[in-house]
């Protein structure tokens, strides 16, 4: 089992996962650095899943598709806005890629219909727009509560899990991060390394969960300094989310 990051577009990040019986990416932002990555291996594709509808998400699969004969999965509650579905999925739903077993998880408020795919066996989840490094995704469709009930499943997962997250945005996400938990000695220091990373054009999308529990705002609205900052010790952790989503909207 082998993950490749594939950076596309300006600043979106495509998955490729070598499995035991094939190899399955995860977005396709545009076809031709994920054909150069799948050449520069000697793999073909099998399988593709889709997160969402957004054009920097889907803009490689009809192209994809035609190259490879590959397998396209994505959200049933965005088939009409996607390319042709071979599988329509939900929250819930299990299948097989690549001879992995992959499990979709319903997270919308970014869009409504977006899925996260874990992959137990390979201890990773893919949320693209959904949670993201040090951040979340901005709420288009949805709602604050309805992304905070999406986050809130995927910060169930096994604490060891890694988070692979569509875009690189971590730099960013970390100076709005730091400005609403300020103190927080693990986010310092993931700030630092963040920008190391960057400097050596190293991608930060990638992280574990427990490393994201500790230092991303969006997943501690029940940390009592970031409460005590924004002077909200008796909200819910909802309507804290929501203050924290609606100081990043304004950064
Ligand atoms: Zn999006």
């Amino acid at each position: 089992m082998e993950i490749i990051t594939v950076p596309c577009l300006s600043d979106n990040y495509a998955y490729l996962v070598k499995g035991p019986t094939g190899v399955t990416l995860i977005d396709a932002p545009e076809a031709a650095p994920i054909v150069a990555a799948l050449d520069a291996r000697g793999w073909q594709l099998s399988d593709l899943l889709i997160t969402h509808h957004h054009h920097d998400h889907v803009g490689g699969v009809d192209a994809l598709r035609e190259r490879y004969g590959c397998t396209v999965t994505g959200p049933r509650a965005e088939a009409e806005k996607l390319p042709n579905l071979d599988r329509a999925v939900q929250g819930g739903d299990t299948f097989e890629a690549g001879g992995l077993d992959v499990q979709v998880i319903y997270v919308p408020g970014h869009t409504l219909g977006h899925v996260a795919f874990y992959l137990p066996s390979a201890g990773a989840v893919f949320t693209a727009d959904s949670l993201m490094a040090l951040g979340c995704g901005r709420i288009f469709e949805g709602t604050a509560p309805m992304m905070w009930d999406s986050l809130s499943k995927l910060a169930a997962l096994p604490p060891q899990t890694t988070v692979y997250s569509g875009h690189e945005y971590t730099a960013s996400n970390a100076k709005f991060a730091l400005t609403v938990d300020p103190r927080n000695e693990a986010l310092i220091l993931r700030a630092d390394a963040i920008a190391k990373a960057r400097t050596e054009g190293r991608p930060t999308a990638a992280c574990t969960l427990s490393e994201e529990l500790a230092t991303n705002p969006f997943l501690r609205p029940d940390s009592p300094a970031i409460r005590d900052l924004l002077g909200m010790k008796a909200a819910s952790d909802a309507e804290v989310f929501a203050e924290i989503r609606a100081r990043k909207d304004r950064f």
